[in-house]
């Protein structure tokens, strides 16, 4: 049976000859692992379609199970993405945590257009990389069950927090005066750096790159997405690190 699948290709690897076997990320059926027969022939239908970090229209043959490709059309190729390692390299971090957060069988709009939306904003050198990348982990630990809540101290209630403080285990922001509260260390937050946490995770879903933040308060908000979203999934990424060194 044929089907035709949008699919943003998370990872590809070389099987036998001249194969690829894919894990990519779907709308409707969320994690799917595809397998591209011929996709490193030459003249290959589906060579360009199924890259890593490409967008794609996918037709798939399923058969006892086994969903092979056989043929594709690019839709978006994040061309800027190709044409700069380190880009590329941060690319492959959104995608290896895309694959940790993402369930086989169950499909995530919200997170395949917060993935499309962080590559295009790559891509195109939309903002600082350091920023989308925040922005990315920030928004998706919010959209998959990990979303902070920044409104107002949970001690006393208030919401014009003037010296915050940023509970990391379970993403609270503490008042100067209540933060002897929190049930563990808390780290200082710059009130500019929450401002710019709220608009991630509050703001319509095309707008969550659109601020700036320079000095300290940008520094900071990096570390803490960063962190937010190593603690939310008590793990590391491989990519992460790789991107660290060749950025
Ligand atoms: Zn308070």
């Amino acid at each position: 049976m044929y089907e035709t699948t949008k699919a943003l290709i998370l990872r590809e690897v070389r099987y036998k000859e001249s194969d690829r076997i894919l894990t990519v990320l779907t709308p409707g059926e969320g994690k799917r692992t595809l397998k591209a027969r011929g996709a490193l022939r030459k003249g290959s239908k589906s060579a360009a379609a199924t890259q890593q970090l490409t967008f794609s229209e996918l037709t798939v043959f399923e058969n006892r199970g086994r969903a092979t490709v056989s043929e594709g059309v690019v839709l978006e190729a994040f061309e800027g993405l190709r044409a700069d390692f380190s880009a590329f390299a941060l690319g492959c971090y959104f995608a290896e945590v895309l694959e940790a957060v993402s369930e086989e069988g169950v499909g995530d709009e919200a997170v395949l257009q917060l993935a499309l939306n962080s590559l295009y904003a790559l891509s195109r050198s939309l903002s600082d990389p350091g920023l989308i990348k925040a922005a990315f982990e920030l928004r998706l630990m919010t959209i998959t069950g990990y979303e902070p809540d920044l409104s107002v101290c949970p001690v006393c209630g208030e919401g014009q927090i003037e010296s915050p403080w940023f509970f990391l285990p379970e993403g609270t922001v503490f008042c100067g005066r209540c933060r002897s509260h929190a049930p563990g260390g808390v780290t200082p937050l710059h009130p500019d750096a929450l401002a710019a946490m709220r608009h991630i995770v509050y703001s319509e879903p095309k707008r969550i790159f659109s601020f700036s933040l320079t000095g300290e308060p940008m520094e900071q908000l990096k570390t803490l997405c960063e962190r937010y979203l190593m603690t939310q999934l008590d793990r590391g990424f491989s990519a992460l690190d790789y991107w660290k060194k060749v950025k």
